[in-house]
């Protein structure tokens, strides 16, 4: 996985993840956009335009950026949750015996690895206190 120089108007992908190397197809990428309204507005066919001249642009030169062609552009607009005022989340301990973990349970952050992190070590730390 690569960060990448990102923006609103050109470069669209802020991160890169070779799937060959995580066990998916050999010469196969996924870049991923984060925050993407304009993008998403701009349509499916502006991103893969974009995301094709961000590769060129990031490795200038290079025969594999040059022949790389989209598969298929992905938009889930409901990634994350929204996290607004007011917003009730589970607790972590669901029922007797039982906890969750996850972003989605209620904890100080929003949809975060931080946050889904944290919700693990809580419902580990309940589940050894209940034994
Ligand atoms: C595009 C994008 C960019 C993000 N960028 C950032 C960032 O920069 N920084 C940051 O802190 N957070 C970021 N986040 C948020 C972060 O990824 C999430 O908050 C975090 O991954 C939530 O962790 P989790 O363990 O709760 O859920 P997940 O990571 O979603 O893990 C849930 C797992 O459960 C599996 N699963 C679901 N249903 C089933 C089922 N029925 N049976 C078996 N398995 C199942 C799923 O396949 C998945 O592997 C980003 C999210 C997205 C989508």
């Amino acid at each position: 996985m690569l960060a990448l120089p990102a923006d609103d108007t050109r470069h669209p992908a802020q991160f890169v993840f070779d799937l060959g190397t995580l066990g998916g197809p050999p010469g196969r990428l996924a870049f991923v956009i984060s925050g993407a309204a304009p993008w998403v507005a701009a349509g499916r066919d502006a991103i893969a335009a974009a995301t094709q001249a961000q590769t060129l642009s990031a490795w200038p030169g290079q025969a594999w950026a040059k022949s790389l062609t989209v598969r298929q552009v992905l938009i889930e607009k409901r990634a994350t949750f929204r996290c607004t005022p007011g917003l009730a989340r589970p607790a972590a301990r669901l029922a007797t015996g039982l906890w969750g973990a996850g972003d989605f349970i209620e904890g100080p952050y929003p949809a975060t690895l931080e946050g889904a992190v944290r919700s693990g070590l809580q419902a580990a730390d309940g589940v050894i206190a209940d034994a």
